[in-house]
């Protein structure tokens, strides 16, 4: 991968290569939500400082790709990188924690000078796993690196990290990618249609790494499930109401999805309320249900829409709070009843 095939994270990008073209490389933190593509900068970044034959593409420097240290490193067998991950045992469960042998290993290994380019580079990942001693272990490293030597830290929240640990290293902080964005990248790599590249996207919440992992089908399937939560006959029906209640409030990942899944439909709703032009598809999350859509648009006005969706926040923020899920899912779902089947 290069650079330039990476889609968002430009900020994070140039402050890398700044760093490579000074040739001063610190310690590093990439911090961020889980999937939305740091690891794949971290390797990318990794992959420049092995390559022997570095080129320079409008003014980014890139792996080439061909010399014998890229294809090590495409291959996983490159003397000087290592991957710090939990590891896993033989049935292929991953350790909850980053070892402190595994970190003292990897140290052995530093003290020899590169074999096969100017640096070595090491990628801990995700720094969320190191336990206290392996996050000191490592402390050791940090605080004394060998000048040929790049720690990157990769993981999602660094409040468990002791301070003395992030204050060794600059921090790069990584952002989702916009849902707009991440189309794009779906159009153009996996050759969906727009509408497609909608569906995947919604379906996947937005992260980059799932929505690369579902396909179409999938997504279609599960949009038919999550829509139940606003078909007339789940609304209509006491027993199928109950039903849809207890499946998308089960657990907190799934009531979350079912959240984000009416939000963006009642978005849906206000766009086709404000519009007086034809409605275009393409406009809407749900772009494939739009004359449903038009026809939740006519049952209520956009001060109710509104106040649905605040409802509908109230609840993702109590979430935090263990609110009982159940409960506050039927409530949402017997007020949307009585408003449009009074
Ligand atoms: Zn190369």
């Amino acid at each position: 991968m290069r650079f330039s095939e990476i889609m968002g994270h430009q900020s994070a990008i140039e402050r890398l290569q700044k760093a490579i073209g000074s040739g001063n490389i610190p310690s590093m933190l990439f911090a961020g939500e889980p999937g939305i593509g740091k690891l794949t900068v971290a390797f990318t970044f990794a992959q420049t400082l092995l390559c022997l034959d570095r080129l320079a593409t409008d003014g980014w420097a890139e792996p080439c790709g061909v010399c014998l240290a890229c294809k090590k490193f495409v291959h996983k067998n490159h003397h000087d990188f290592r991957l710090i991950e939990p590891l896993e045992d033989d049935k292929g469960k991953k350790a909850h924690f980053i070892k402190i042998e595994q970190i003292r290993k990897m140290q052995e290994g530093l003290i020899f000078a590169p074999m096969e380019g100017q640096k070595k580079v090491v990628i801990v990942h995700p720094f969320d796993r190191l336990n206290m001693e392996s996050a000191n272990g490592l402390l050791k490293t940090l605080e004394e690196p060998p000048g040929d030597v790049v720690l990157i830290l990769v993981g999602e929240n660094t409040t468990m990290l002791p301070g003395t640990l992030l204050s060794r290293c600059v921090k790069i902080p990584f952002h989702p990618l916009s849902f707009s964005q991440i189309e794009t990248f779906l159009t153009a790599k996996k050759q969906y249609s727009v509408q497609e590249a909608r569906l995947v996207t919604a379906m996947a919440g937005g992260r980059l790494a799932s929505c690369l992992r579902m396909d179409v089908e999938t997504a279609k399937k599960r949009e038919e499930q999550m829509h139940a939560l606003v078909a007339e006959d789940t609304l209509l029906h006491y027993d199928r109401l109950f039903e849809t209640v207890n499946a998308h409030a089960r657990d907190e990942e799934a009531m979350e999805a079912a959240l984000h899944y009416l939000l963006a439909w009642f978005r849906d709703v206000l766009v086709a309320q404000a519009t007086t032009s034809p409605l275009d598809a393409s406009w809407f999350v749900y772009g494939w249900r739009l004359s449903e859509i038009k026809t939740w648009a006519g049952r209520m006005d956009a001060q109710e829409v509104g106040a649905f969706m605040a409802q509908m926040q109230a609840i993702q923020q109590a979430q935090v709070r263990n609110i009982n899920r159940v409960l506050s899912l039927e409530t949402l779902l017997m007020k949307l009843r009585d408003k449009i089947f009074p």
